[in-house]
């Protein structure tokens, strides 16, 4: 019967009557509204610029929708994370008043709901990389909106030059923005006078408060579960949202509150990992006030009801490249400006609120206005891989980047791919054939050549889930203080030492064999969101090398072969023992630790994962956390 009267609506030409149904006009956004229309109607760009809360993500794309936008193509709303994607769109879907996966859906890696008739479609940067590739011209496509896109995803930067290119060549599409915190003068003149639309105003005023002295990382937990503490003791409402820089000082944060015997509230953990059901329980009702723990996961996008105060520790975990070393190194860091102000506004969305920062004014004063652009500080093997694919390159500036990192780093990137056998070797503008089948694959070059070659050698579905594992989070964890229990429940699923990648390829074929349960997975310190996500990228890998035409085969799959296998994708990480657990690499002689928890030991190995990690006392340390073990004949042929 509601159904009914749904459709009913939803089929009516357009008119203020649909207008009417949407969306929530208390929002602050609704008074640029007509704007932020017109703007779009009679521009193919726009930069919006409005208050974190104010209805940029919910409110636009419903607009446009009423406006009758999608009656040209769809409306695309670009995400940077799965979690923002899935919960906006539901409650988008609710707020029309339609069932979610219908007029108004979802694309993520790892959770989709969504139909062809689907209008509204929030997906992540990932996916539309993959959306635009198949539909150079965005024909299927009205407006793509870039959501947050100060955030500067690798992904959102690609996919947003690429829609400029598709404007370039004829496409109608339009493309629009959206930031609390965006420089739009500078995107404006990069676009070439891109018009802005800004809306001041957020919902509710948010006060905030600063630490008297700076307080150590170490520090974090206890200072920030103490303030919640007293927050919790001194005031009658209003949940507490508390972010840290990881998994491991959330748990630590957890532990200091349970200790002090907390009662009248639920703590709730919230992190990527978590599985979805999980993560849901964070916007549902709970005994007592909530106090969430959260990464930066929680830093934008959402808007958890009745948070009233944000603790925030200022920091953040995250990648920086080293392009010399190619290695990554996961670092502990100062968040930038613009997260502490979108933190700040996580709370003031559903009512008045407080931010408490862990971190002196004159600390928030002296940190960079903006995060690095995630292209500056990451390996520039795919991008180039990607560009030269859909028959682009940087050299002629025949795509523009926003900010464009360092030659060098281009020059690396270029370098490795030909080693791989990727680039053309008459013209390296362009790519060799074998090149052109590895930007088909939706994994890293490197995975991808192993892949591609393991097919070849006959062990390509062993291959496949492999680049599988490699290409999703981390399936093990080992949380600080349950290390030990952790290693012995992960040493079960040892088969091998010659490969550690062959012993989680081993942990998902067991965990498939327990239908993926989760209390198992729990028992096991494996992540069960990354199985999810190993398994969809596993079937996405298979369906690739299929329509490539390769067989997908295991009939030579002994270990050997794997291993050798494995040894095409990693030719330049080559590394040989020096002893006491240190290693060099044959070709740029760089050493590095081997990780405790590697299974594999030899005189030569293949570092398939090499990362640089701080050390306690402040210093860095290159480690290798993924090994394949190599015969010095498995090279020759
Ligand atoms: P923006 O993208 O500008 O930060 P959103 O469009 O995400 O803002 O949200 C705008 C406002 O809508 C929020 O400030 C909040 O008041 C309300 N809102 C959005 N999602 C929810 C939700 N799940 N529950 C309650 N209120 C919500
Ligand atoms: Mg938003």
């Amino acid at each position: 019967m509601v159904l009914e009267n749904i459709d009913a609506a939803y089929k009516q030409p357009k008119s203020e009557k649909i207008e009417d149904k949407i969306g929530n006009k208390e929002l602050p956004i609704w008074d640029k509204m007509p704007e932020i229309v017109e703007t779009l109607k009679n521009n193919n760009r726009l930069i919006l610029v409005a208050e974190t809360g104010s209805g940029k993500t919910t409110q636009v794309p419903q607009a446009l929708w009423a406006e009758g936008f999608a009656e040209q193509g769809k409306i695309f709303v670009v995400e940077n994370r799965v979690a923002v994607a899935v919960e906006i769109a539901k409650r988008v879907a609710e707020e029309m008043k339609v069932k979610i996966g219908q007029e108004v859906g979802y694309l993520t890696g790892p959770e989709k709901k969504s139909s062809r008739r689907a209008q509204i479609i929030f997906l992540t940067s990932g996916v539309f990389k993959n959306i635009i590739r198949e539909d150079p011209k965005m024909e299927q496509a009205s407006v793509v909106l870039f959501d947050e896109f100060d955030e500067r995803y690798l992904l959102s930067d690609i996919g947003l030059a690429l829609v400029e290119k598709a404007q370039d060549q004829g496409s109608m599409v339009k493309f629009g923005l959206m930031s609390a915190t965006l420089n739009a003068q500078k995107f404006s003149e990069h676009f070439g006078g891109a018009p802005i639309v800004e809306a001041k105003g957020r919902p509710y005023p948010v006060e905030s408060h600063y630490a008297a002295d700076s307080i150590s990382l170490y520090r974090m937990p206890e200072k920030s579960a103490e303030l919640a503490l007293s927050i919790h003791q001194s005031s009658s409402h209003g949940d507490i949202l508390i972010f840290m820089p990881g998994k491991q000082e959330i748990k630590a944060t957890i532990d200091e509150m349970l200790s002090r015997n907390i009662t009248g509230a639920t703590i709730l953990p919230l992190y990527s990992e978590l599985s979805p059901q999980e993560r849901h329980r964070v916007f549902e009702k709970q005994p007592g006030r909530k106090i969430i723990v959260a990464t930066n996961i929680a830093e934008r996008g959402l808007t958890i009801d009745g948070i009233r105060y944000v603790i925030d520790s200022g920091l953040v975990r995250m990648n920086e490249y080293d392009p010399a070393a190619d290695t990554t190194k996961l670092m502990t860091v100062p968040t930038a400006q613009d997260s502490l102000r979108q933190r700040q506004g996580r709370a003031g969305r559903t009512q008045p609120g407080e931010c408490y920062f862990l971190i002196t004014e004159d600390e928030f004063n002296h940190r960079p206005t903006t995060t690095k652009p995630e292209i500056m500080r990451t390996s520039l093997r795919e991008v180039v891989l990607q560009i030269k694919a859909m028959g682009y390159s940087r050299e002629e500036d025949s795509i523009r980047l926003i900010d464009s990192p360092d030659k060098k780093n281009w020059q690396i990137a270029k370098n490795q791919l030909r080693l791989l056998g990727a680039l053309d070797p008459q013209n390296e503008a362009k790519l060799s054939e074998f090149g052109y089948k590895l930007s088909e694959l939706s994994c890293d070059p490197r995975e991808g050549t192993m892949l591609l070659r393991g097919c070849e050698m006959g062990c390509g579905q062993e291959m496949a889930l492999i680049a599988a594992i490699r290409t999703s989070k981390r399936l093990l964890y080992r949380p600080q203080d349950e290390i030990e229990q952790a290693d012995a429940a992960h040493k079960q699923f040892e088969i091998s030492n010659l490969s550690d990648l062959l012993n989680l390829a081993n942990t998902y074929e067991q965990a498939k064999r327990m239908n993926f349960d989760s209390r198992w997975c729990r028992k096991n310190y494996i992540s069960w969101t990354a199985l999810r996500e190993v398994q969809q990228n596993y079937l996405q890998l298979l369906n690739q090398i299929k329509k490539l035409g390769y067989q997908i085969n295991q009939d030579k799959a002994t270990p050997e072969i794997i291993c050798r296998a494995m040894a095409t994708g990693f030719p330049d990480k080559i590394f040989e023992n020096i002893g006491r657990g240190w290693y060099r690499n044959t070709t740029t002689g760089e050493e590095a630790l081997l990780g405790r928890e590697s299974c594999v030991s030899g005189d030569l190995i293949i570092a398939n994962e090499l990362i640089t990690i701080q050390t306690r006392r402040g210093g860095e340390l290159p480690l290798i956390t993924l090994a394949t073990k190599l015969e010095p004949t498995w090279l020759n042929n």
